[in-house]
């Protein structure tokens, strides 16, 4: 027995409709008891709180199953919501939008259907995971190495559509895939780039096609279901360096910022650094009442003092190097004379030789080469052991000013609303994308709700100062996409305008990103 419907629909049809996904996938592969829908369930929601339910969740193994489950949602009216591993924690997790809807989760899809050493690039189904596609480089003996985000169960699809990031050379993750197939919402299948020519000898090496590139258009959408994509992998290095820096003022942050622009720019590193301040670094390995037990955030003598702890300042980054011994040594030369213009500043390469067994690298340089883990995970629980954090992202350009007047604004909001200004840096060579998380106890309702007036907050003032997020947990999707609002919202109207020729029933997705069907933008 299911606890909601989906909206419009009554129990005789929803019986119907779940039979008719029994006969497509197998009994096993429909889920609708409480627990078992758990994992579609936004997992820091306080527990009372009956946002973002699903009805139902069906489990395909194969495009045709996919396909099938189309035509029976189109003949319902039914919403879908598509998650791969559905892990998009800080986000909503697995949740869907619109409560009711029955999730499409993908996990089953598991396939890695293609190692290509020569090129270097694998390609996956939405069920595989950064762990999966690293034991399978590893038991394979291949000499690739496959990005991957802070938390590894993720899934590679999921994570690349969401404009996910991680920290080799292919960190930015969506422009990293080559190629793409997909199921449209009423069922058609398509394949992106050179894949759109069914003998084509490269799918996954060149991106483009003749005409349009479309793949931009089933990421962060709901236009379509993306079922096998092509990822780049870098060559296992010879050499790689991991960089730790700490510098030992505040107001150090923007010649750090602006230094390390010109070290980008000229590839002298080349990997995707990322910038912590010290709060942040400190939930990594602490919790907060381990420092302080009051309330409110964490005042400024505090803060100083978790600066002052061994390898920490108020501002630290990570990079990374790569290639052959020479060209490390002769980079990590260029970058530390660079950075040394910093006084007091800290720096230490860690070298490692390309056949060094993971297990002795350490854990803190594992991520920059591909090794993924669940470490992170202890960060939430800075107030709390049953801990959950809301992710804001904005972007600003990198340059040490406009950096210094994102975290000062925004981090005194977070302040203002009672939370620790924690999050990271995520560093590309000419942006920075500010993660501000929102880190609560999931039991303090509280603790819910000021993160939730924060986050509206934070979102209001940063698109104010011109800085467009990156990426919503759903329940703000709404009011981020209305913050592109160059010549009257063109954008939005241009993405309802494709919603309506691609998905005229408005099945799939519905809400994502705030691109709503014509049936439902009045509601
Ligand atoms: P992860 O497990 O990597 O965190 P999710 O599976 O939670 O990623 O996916 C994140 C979001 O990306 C989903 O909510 C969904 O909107 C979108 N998405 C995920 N997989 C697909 C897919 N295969 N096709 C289309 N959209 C997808």
């Amino acid at each position: 027995m299911t606890t909601i419907l989906p909206p419009g629909v009554t129990q005789e049809t929803f019986d119907a409709v779940l039979q008719a996904f029994r006969n497509i996938v197998g009994e096993e592969g429909v889920l609708i008891s409480e627990d078992a829908l758990k994992p579609h369930r936004d997992p820091y929601a306080f527990a009372a709180d009956d946002a973002f339910i699903p009805s139902a969740a069906v489990l395909p193994d194969s495009v045709e199953q996919i396909r099938a489950i189309l035509r029976v949602a189109n003949q319902y009216t039914v919403p879908l919501w598509v998650v791969s591993q559905g892990r998009n924690l800080g986000y909503g997790g697995g949740a869907p939008r619109v409560s009711g809807s029955v999730v499409v989760s993908l996990k089953r899809m598991k396939r890695i259907i293609e190692v290509n050493e020569e090129c270097a690039y694998a390609v996956v189904e939405p069920g595989v995971t950064f762990m999966d596609l690293y034991a399978h480089l590893q038991a394979g003996g291949h000499k690739l190495v496959a990005s991957v985000p802070d938390i590894g169960w993720g899934s590679v699809i999921g994570n690349a559509l969401e404009y996910g990031r991680g920290y080799t050379l292919h960190g930015d993750h969506a422009a990293s895939h080559c190629g793409m197939e997909v199921v449209l919402p009423t069922g058609d299948l398509i394949r992106t780039g050179m894949g759109a020519m069914s003998n084509s000898k490269s799918w996954h090496v060149y991106p483009h096609s003749f005409g349009p590139s479309v793949d931009g258009l089933f990421m962060q959408s709901n236009f379509g279901i993306v079922t096998k994509m092509g990822v780049s992998l870098m060559p296992t290095p010879e050499c790689y360096m991991s960089v730790t820096l700490s510098v030992k003022r505040d107001a150090d942050l923007e010649p750090l910022i602006d230094i390390v622009r010109k070290l980008q720019l000229n590839r002298v590193i080349e990997n995707y650094p990322v910038l912590a301040n010290a709060v942040t670094l400190a939930a990594s390995f602490s919790t907060r009442d381990q420092w302080y037990q009051g309330d409110g955030p964490l005042p400024e003598e505090v803060i100083e003092k978790i600066s002052r702890q061994p390898g920490l300042g108020p501002w630290n980054m990570r990079f990374a190097l790569y290639g052959s011994e020479a060209v490390v040594d002769v980079q990590f030369a260029a970058a530390k004379a660079a950075l040394s213009r910093i006084p007091d500043i800290h720096i230490e390469g860690r070298k490692y030789g390309g056949d060094t067994p993971h297990d002795k690298i350490l854990p803190m340089d594992q991520c920059q080469l591909g090794i993924p883990s669940l470490d992170i995970l202890e960060a939430v629980k800075w107030r709390g052991e049953a801990g959950g954090h809301i992710g804001v992202s904005p972007v600003a350009p990198l340059i040490g000013r406009e950096v210094r007047q994102q975290c000062d604004l925004l981090g005194s909001i977070m302040r203002q609303h009672g939370f620790d200004y924690v999050g990271g840096i995520l560093i590309t060579p000419r942006s920075t994308l500010q993660i501000f998380e929102f880190t609560f106890d999931t039991l303090n309702e509280s603790q819910v709700r000021a993160a939730q007036q924060g986050c509206k907050a934070l979102l209001e003032a940063a698109s104010k100062a011109g800085y467009g997020e990156y990426r919503s947990h759903l329940e703000h999707m709404d009011a981020v996409a209305r913050t592109y609002d160059f010549n009257d919202c063109a954008s939005m109207r241009l993405n309802m305008l494709l919603k309506d020729a691609l998905d005229p029933k408005g099945i799939l997705s519905p809400g994502k990103q705030g691109i709503w069907p014509r049936a439902m933008r009045d509601q």
